[in-house]
Order: structure tokens, then C-alpha cells, then sequence
């Protein structure tokens, strides 16, 4: 073959190769509401508020008190007698983690847990309140993006449950905390159904409509970087040994500047970590290093204006001289968990 003939070749190649390494995503339903401008009230199933941010992620229940880990997005079809039938879709290439046929079970009621990679991040997608799931779909099996794996339903374990007409897919983009959580969450709580890592409390997640709605703009995002610029609110460092999140999350840890002693980690109001930066001895002042000896973690950094965002989660608060900052009980837990080996 002759080069001017070659060449469209090795173009397409490249083009061919370069597209491959692009994340390919879609939508989890049929609903593209979220990518119109205005769609908002067609796409987020609000609670029994009523208010269209009540489906969107955040502090936005119990008049922003309570924080939603995912969005509710609205059902398009429903059978002759009112039941949800939108088809539910793998929104990008992965395998199945995990399923969840009994819904007693769970506030997640029926739902599927599916593990990606995207641009190198390991990340999780879940899909709850499922009235199905779709036949043959097990633990392990490969799913191409927009294959269907599930039926929308109003599935769940709550007292009041979710009404038929609101039906809706509550979707997550999430990330496993910890590996060893189901050796960790038995000792706390011993009724843990048995969900192994799957559970709501190890997968910390981001806005997922914010995502799709930056994909849909650019498809060339890079997810790791993505999940950088996501606002950080506090920094904390913990004392340098193996930490399990360093292993799944390499991608965050920046370069280091000598032997560390400690790695001080950085979150977002909910506790998503973020960023980590390992620090030496020379970087750590003396208290600070003797009191990490102890083994506990010490807020370093807040950003103020970024905490008065999202007020439902209180990670830290001022200690009580009323000069600094330390982790609330659940931030304590937060980081307990983020830190744990067996
Ligand atoms: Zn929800």
C-alpha cells in the first residue's frame, strides 16, 4: 500500500485509539430531560416535599437538613396498571459488583451495584428502588454501556415506602470507602444485612447530574481530574501506614517530598476524599506529629465558606476553646472508616 493510501489509515487508527481511552457514557434511563435547558421539573422526582431539588444530590431534605446521596429521576412509561416499566441502563461499560433481590432488606430497596474504570478511577454506579432485575444478570458479569439491567420500580424498606406515582431510579456515581468494611461494619452493627462492601454506608459518592451534565458539555472530561476539583472543605492528616484508600485511589496522591510521616487528606463537606498530600517530618510541627503518634486524625485546614455550603453533614466543628477546628463524631467515624485495616 502506498502512503498517501496508508495514511487516512493511520489516522483512523489513532482517532480509533484516542476514542478508546474516552470515557463512554449514557444516560441511566431514557429520561434526557437533565441535558435540556429548563428540564429540571421533567427529570428530578421530588419527595413528598414536593420541591424539584429534593431528587437532586446534597443537603436537600427535611428543608436541608438531610443529605441525598444520589439523584431521583422521574418514570416515563408506566403499564395498565400505573407500574413503573422504564428500562434501566448500565451507563458505561463495567461488570456487576453486586445485587440486592430482597428488598426488605434495604432504603435502597431492589438495586445493583456496577464497577467501572473510568480514566483509571475505580468507581461504582448504583441503581435502586428496582421493581426488576433483569433476567440472568449475576455478580461478575461484564455489561456493555446501555445494556438494560433493570426495570424502575418504588422499591424499599421504609416504614412509609414510595408511593407507585413516585416511581423513580435513584442513581449514584460512587466510590467503595474501604475494601475491609465487611469485616469492619459487623462489629458495629451486628443485624448488617449482608451486603459485604455494597452497603450505603462504605460508597461515598459525587453530584451525578452535575457529572453527566459536565460529560454531555465535554467528552473528553477526565474523571480523575473531575473528582479534583470537586470543593474541598477540610484537610486532615493521619498518621503514614497502609491506608486502604491509597491503594484503590493512587490517582490522588500527589507527589511526596520525602519519607512521609503523615498524609493529610482532603474532603468535601460530605466526606468524599479528594486529594492526598503525604507529609514529612520537616512539614509537621512537633505537637502535631506527637499527638498523631496517638493515632488521631487531626483537622489541618477548613474552608469556611465552603462548610457554610452544605450545613446537614458537620464533619468538623470548632473544639471548645472556640480557637480551632476538630472532627464531630461522625467525622471521627468518617475517617474511622476511611483508615481501618483489619
Ligand atoms: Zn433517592
Amino acid at each position: 500500500m502506498s502512503w498517501p493510501r496508508l495514511f487516512p489509515l493511520i489516522i483512523s487508527t489513532f482517532i480509533l485509539a484516542a476514542t478508546a481511552r474516552a470515557l463512554d457514557i449514557c444516560l441511566p434511563t431514557s429520561n434526557d430531560a437533565l441535558l435540556r435547558p429548563g428540564g429540571d421539573a421533567d427529570y428530578f422526582q421530588p419527595t413528598v416535599e414536593g420541591t424539584v431539588e429534593s431528587g437532586m444530590f446534597g443537603c436537600v431534605r427535611s428543608k436541608g437538613r438531610r443529605f441525598h446521596e444520589g439523584i431521583d429521576i422521574k418514570c416515563l412509561q408506566r403499564n395498565r396498571r400505573g407500574e413503573p416499566t422504564d428500562p434501566v441502563h448500565a451507563v458505561a461499560d463495567g461488570k456487576v459488583a453486586f445485587i440486592n433481590t430482597k428488598p426488605g432488606l434495604s432504603n435502597y430497596g431492589r438495586y445493583i451495584v456496577l464497577q467501572h474504570n473510568w480514566d483509571n478511577v475505580s468507581v461504582c454506579t448504583l441503581y435502586a428502588h428496582l421493581s426488576e432485575v433483569a433476567a440472568g444478570l449475576v455478580v461478575d458479569q461484564p455489561v456493555k454501556k446501555g445494556q438494560i439491567i433493570a426495570t424502575m420500580g418504588h422499591s424499599t424498606n421504609t416504614r412509609e415506602g414510595i408511593a407507585r406515582d413516585r416511581a423513580h431510579l435513584h442513581f449514584e456515581i460512587n466510590f467503595l470507602l474501604n475494601p475491609d468494611f465487611h469485616i469492619w461494619y459487623p462489629k458495629h452493627d451486628p443485624q448488617a444485612p449482608p451486603f459485604g462492601n455494597f452497603n450505603g454506608k462504605n460508597l461515598i459518592g459525587l453530584d451525578p447530574a452535575a457529572f453527566l451534565r459536565a460529560y454531555a458539555d465535554n467528552r473528553k472530561v477526565n474523571f480523575a481530574e473531575y473528582v479534583s476539583k470537586q470543593p474541598i472543605a477540610f484537610t486532615a492528616l493521619v498518621g503514614a501506614r497502609p491506608l486502604p484508600w491509597l491503594t484503590l485511589h493512587p490517582e490522588q496522591v500527589q507527589p511526596a517530598s520525602g519519607i512521609p510521616v503523615a498524609y493529610e487528606i482532603a474532603m468535601t463537606t460530605w466526606g468524599l476524599p479528594v486529594m492526598v498530600w503525604p507529609r514529612t517530618a520537616q512539614e509537621l510541627g512537633g505537637p502535631q506529629r506527637r499527638l498523631l503518634q496517638r493515632g488521631r486524625p487531626l483537622v489541618q485546614r477548613v474552608n469556611e465558606a465552603e462548610l457554610a455550603q452544605a450545613t446537614c453533614h458537620e464533619l468538623v466543628k470548632r473544639n471548645s476553646r472556640g480557637n480551632g477546628w476538630m472532627l464531630s463524631e461522625s467525622g471521627r467515624e468518617c475517617f474511622e472508616l476511611l483508615t481501618y485495616t483489619p
